[in-house]
């Protein structure tokens, strides 16, 4: 019986395959960036109204929830899409390219957008086959802090949810290939905001003044340590300095030095400890130099874990649905992802859709102003993420 429904599941994507390129191609030359997701949502919602679902709009938002219900009661599980695009230029040249000046969907949420609404096409004609509710989140903002989803949940659209499944394009693997990754899997991205302050003098009477340029450069410096001397070396970390704004003058000693910086992590534990050991460095250099910092750490999204059993069993969907060698294990990555919000909530997993045809010259990455992707592979998507909605509702 599973083989039988695998193949439904197949035939069924290759069916509304015209409709998921139709609607990913219209969101794709309509692209809004996060919160402003307002055309996006309206399409999302009428299609899936037209699909039978059960429609909530303007959920954070420009959210959208769509609930569809099997034959039987039972439990709920979500199926996640983001559906924001990029403040970026598109340079793709494509018949069906952005028409919105300065905005594109460079990071594929067209698509996943597409592969949510193809799984509800999907799973609406296969209501005999589970129990319970499959819910559809569309959300706002994923590129942009605070990103949607922490709204989403505060909206309730994971109450009474007990697994939760996302996608992401991947541009380094094969169009139709879906890639797995237990435990964490994306870091968490906090912003620094680091100012020093001296006091300022003519550069050739340094010791008349508390020189903030001096004191950054050993800050900067000692913030290194942070990752070579602070952190398990088998564990990872990183912490970038990557605009410092100060001074205007050869001879003048200015009164402070403005930092910026990133620091990513892959556990809430060395997160915390990373923190605190930024306020003592630089605290402590600033004390030895008789200068003052004011640090600001602006948080980003958490730690992305996939728990360890859903991502084996998403693996086995997988393979059952399109055989071994479609299924690779995909890299951990230092960017971040607002889907670890969904994952702190549910246990489910978050997983890669290879996107990549060389032959065509799909090779672009994401965040690109010449990323696309090869459309075919939104089958997978949409055929994984329905196969794991019913057999996640098995159990
Ligand atoms: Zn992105
Ligand atoms: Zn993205």
């Amino acid at each position: 019986m599973s083989q039988s429904l695998t193949r439904r599941i197949n035939q069924l994507a290759e069916k509304y395959y015209d409709e998921m390129v139709r609607l990913r191609r219209t969101i794709h030359a309509c692209p809004e960036i996060a919160f402003e997701e307002f055309e996006t949502g309206k399409l999302v919602a009428e299609t899936l109204e037209k699909t039978g679902l059960v429609v909530k709009r303007g959920v954070a938002k420009t959210g959208v929830v769509g609930s569809l219900h099997g034959k039987k009661p039972g439990k709920a599980v979500a199926l996640r899409s983001d559906m924001d695009a990029l403040p970026i230029t598109e340079a793709t040249g494509l018949p069906f390219a952005s028409k919105n000046p300065g905005k594109m969907h460079a990071c594929g949420h067209d698509s996943h957008t597409a592969i949510g609404l193809g799984a509800a096409m999907i799973l609406s004609e296969l209501k005999d086959e589970f129990a319970g509710e499959v819910r559809f989140l569309f959300q706002p903002s994923e590129e942009r802090n605070p990103g949607g989803a922490p709204y989403m949940i505060e909206e309730g659209a994971l109450d009474g949810v007990s697994k939760v499944f996302g996608l992401h394009v991947l541009a380094q693997a094969e169009a139709g290939t879906v890639g797995f990754c237990p435990g964490e899997m994306m870091a968490s991205a906090d912003e620094l905001y680091i100012t020093i302050r001296g006091k300022s003098g003519h550069g050739a009477r340094p010791h008349h003044t508390i020189d903030p340029v001096v004191v950054t450069a050993q800050v900067i410096l000692a913030l290194q340590t942070l990752v070579s001397r602070n952190l398990d070396p088998f564990a990872q970390g990183v912490i970038s300095i990557c605009s410092i704004h100060g001074g205007f003058a050869p001879n003048i000693v200015p009164n402070e030095v403005k930092l910026v910086g990133t620091l990513r992590a892959m556990s809430d534990e060395w997160r915390n400890y990373a923190h605190k050991r930024i306020h003592e460095i630089v605290n402590g250099i600033c004390f030895s130099a008789r200068a003052e910092a004011e640090i600001k750490i602006d948080l980003g999204y958490p730690v992305l874990v996939n728990d360890e059993s859903e991502t084996a069993f998403a693996e086995s969907c997988a393979t059952e649905l399109f055989g071994g060698d479609r299924v690779f294990r995909a890299e951990r990555l230092m960017g971040a992802e607002d889907f670890a919000y969904y994952l702190q909530k549910v246990p489910g997993t978050f997983y890669r859709l290879g996107i990549r045809n060389e032959a065509e010259g799909i090779t672009a990455d994401i965040h690109n102003d010449h990323f696309t992707i090869d459309e075919s592979s939104m089958k997978a998507g949409a055929a994984m993420q329905a196969y794991l909605a019913i057999q996640a509702l098995k159990d």
